[in-house]
């Protein structure tokens, strides 16, 4: 038996392997499932219906451009423009001019299409099985899937929150301060990049870039900005949202004292440290099938960087019934989408005394009432297009 998603959530990225240990009591206090279960759509039905005419709108010309730096921060990250994003993106012009054909994108998640698609294949499956690096294919296979959604995306979805233009959400979003002595990465798989169910995003729309920063899977200069951050805070300061069953993963209330985690006792002096050099934690931002592949990376870094044998993994230890209030109370459930973790993560964290005064549990609710907005926007969508919001194919999503 799939274990059995909320309905509210099932067009959202739920399948990230947030890990949480079976929770017993949890009164879903603001659960609007509990008296008249709205129907929501499945997320595959949901991407199919995006609206074809914005983007048949998009002029050509328009994907042949080049990738601006303003362009490509306009998306969610301050880094510099990955160097192999930029040079997929000049091949696909130069083809163009060697085909006589033009790019054409469509259905999902900006796919190639056309005639122009047919010559692409050819060029990109032989360029990559050219490869003898399978380091080399990986960052290949993420740029070009990168340079392929956000060729397909412009002029069509709204950058800060990668809807539909049309359905942009905005001015609905509330932004809000995360406290500085904790920083999100969004380790991101390409397939989940200007994904409109993506919950991630909400992340950085909330705290801003630099408290919580996208970091695309396989995409070089991404990885090498979140790890030089690592190596800066430390090895005690880095933790990973993933269920390491090998391990007995740590909890929220592991974090700070227990052990070797600073090395401080004085909490005076251990939240200066914070403040200087902030937790950084780790979500994975992917399927679940993508995520194994995406934490084994993490986890073979972090072998070679500090010769450990695992990362730190920490787990949700309770189903907060502020931060998870959309979701059922149920043991079987043990999946959640990325930006309500994040939620969970911050209200455990403000259990803690020493945490109390950081305001950690507005941040969750900050973060909550944006995923609010997404439901909202997507339902919204869903219904002006005439499409059916039956749960017919939840299932579908489940892992
Ligand atoms: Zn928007």
């Amino acid at each position: 038996m799939p274990p059995t998603h909320p309905p509210s959530l099932q067009f959202l990225n739920l399948t990230m392997p947030i890990h949480v240990r079976p929770a017993c009591a949890v009164p879903a206090t603001r659960c609007f499932l509990a008296s008249s279960p709205p129907t929501m759509p499945a997320k595959k039905t949901w991407v199919a219906s995006r609206a074809s005419t914005a983007r048949e709108s998009s002029s050509v010309a328009e994907w042949a451009k080049g990738v601006s730096l303003e362009e490509w921060q306009g998306w969610g990250t301050s880094s510099s423009v990955p160097a192999m994003v930029a040079e997929i993106i000049r091949g696909f012009r130069a083809l163009e001019q060697e085909t006589n054909s033009s790019m054409s994108f469509g259905g999902l998640g900006g796919k190639l299409q056309g005639s122009f698609k047919v010559q692409e294949d050819i060029k990109h499956r032989a360029l990559y099985n050219s490869l003898r690096d399978s380091e080399k294919k990986l960052q290949f296979f993420s740029a070009r899937q990168i340079a392929c959604r956000l060729l397909g995306s412009r002029g069509y979805l709204c950058q800060k929150c990668w809807l539909p233009m049309e359905d942009c959400m905005c001015s609905k979003l509330v932004p809000c301060s995360l406290w500085c002595g904790i920083k999100f990465w969004l380790y991101m798989h390409p397939k989940d990049f200007l994904r409109q169910n993506n919950t991630g995003k909400l992340l950085w729309q909330t705290f801003g870039s630099q408290a919580a920063t996208l970091c695309l899977f396989g995409i070089h200069e991404h990885e090498e900005i979140m790890w030089d951050a690592f190596r800066h805070s430390g090895k005690n300061m880095v933790w990973f949202l993933y269920p390491n069953k090998s391990l007995s993963p740590k909890s929220a209330q592991d974090i700070f004292f227990e052990g070797p985690s600073t090395g401080l006792k004085d909490q005076k002096v251990v939240f200066s440290v914070l403040e200087e050099k902030p937790l950084n934690f780790v979500l994975i931002d992917g399927t679940w099938s993508n995520s194994a592949a995406m934490y084994r990376r993490l986890k073979d870094r972090w072998i070679s960087l500090w010769e450990d044998e695992d990362p730190p993994c920490i787990s949700l230890s309770t189903l907060g019934a502020s931060a998870m209030h959309k979701l059922r109370p149920q043991p079987s459930w043990d999946h959640t989408c990325t930006a309500a973790a994040a939620a969970g993560l911050l209200s455990e964290l403000h259990l803690r005394p020493e945490l109390s005064v950081y305001g950690l549990d507005k941040q969750a609710e900050a973060v909550e009432n944006a995923l609010d907005v997404l439901l909202d926007a997507l339902t919204t969508r869903r219904l002006r297009m005439g499409r059916s919001i039956t749960r017919k194919e939840r299932h579908n999503n489940c892992i």
